[in-house]
């Protein structure tokens, strides 16, 4: 569940927890609702992305006295800027953290990620026994995740999170989910993936990846609407829907140690 983001503001819609306070009741109402991961971002004082490493310590904090046994993922995504700074909050340990392994042109930026700095990242997760949830924004970053492995800066099993439905990205069309899941299996065994619909495909994505045997996420990162004509209320209630949508399928939904078993990590102490 990814409760804010980088991009969905206030003024898309007021449920968007942006300060750390709000952020923390979000993912604590959200994870009674049935989340087992946070993947969290934080922002400045003006709501605009940051790294800055205090605000996610703080943040981790808050959530975990809450919800003691989630598993939180901190983002090291490229809109809070391109340099050292991006992977600046690694040093509070948390138990996963976003990797993207390639750049790609979005509509109006460049979602960048230097070679040097994905390495950079790689190793600082490695060093300190965090998961990388590698994020696949295009086909290419899937092959650079590969070769990653081959390299050993990255561990196998891969987790992956195939994000489908931004602009000039990789669209959300079943035929190319399921294409990348067939090269995911084929280049990275035993590897695990999830997917995100960004927008109006958040739902879509969710009813694919369950029948093919992915895991999912929602959250107000992806889609400040609940459906084409109301905003979501709050995570919560895309956290409750999305549950539903996994118990109705028959796949059921992942207790935090049962997510800790399916993506290998080990609890903490
Ligand atoms: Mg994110």
């Amino acid at each position: 569940m990814a409760p804010t983001g980088n991009v969905s503001r206030k003024e898309h819609n007021p449920a968007v927890p942006v300060e750390i306070p709000e952020q923390i009741e979000s993912v604590h109402q959200a994870y009674e609702a049935g989340a087992s991961i946070a993947h969290i971002h934080v922002r400045d004082s003006q709501g605009n992305p940051t790294s800055n490493p205090d605000l996610f310590g703080q943040l981790q904090e808050g959530v975990l006295k809450h919800c003691p046994d989630i598993i939180i993922q901190m983002s090291t995504g490229a809109r809070a800027g391109n340099s050292s700074e991006r992977g600046g909050m690694l040093v509070h340990n948390p138990e996963m953290a976003s990797i993207c392994t390639g750049s790609v042109n979005f509509k109006n930026i460049i979602y960048e990620n230097h070679p040097a700095l994905v390495a950079e990242l790689a190793s600082s997760m490695l060093d300190r026994n965090i998961k990388p949830e590698v994020e696949i924004f295009d086909l290419s970053m899937l092959y650079a995740a590969v070769d990653m492995v081959e390299r050993k800066e990255l561990k196998s099993p891969l987790h992956v999170q195939f994000v489908m439905g931004i602009a000039n990205a990789l669209p959300a069309e079943k035929h190319i989910l399921e294409f990348l899941v067939q090269e995911l299996q084929r280049t990275s065994p035993g590897a695990t993936w999830t997917a995100a619909g960004v927008g109006r495909h958040q739902v879509v994505l969710h009813q694919w990846a369950l029948e093919m045997g992915g895991h999912i996420r929602t959250g107000l990162e992806d889609s400040v609407q609940f459906d084409k004509d109301n905003l979501a209320k709050s995570n919560a209630q895309l956290v409750e829907r999305a549950a539903k949508m996994a118990l109705d399928s028959g796949r059921g939904v992942a207790t935090p140690t049962e997510a800790r078993q399916l993506l290998g990590l080990t609890s903490p102490t």
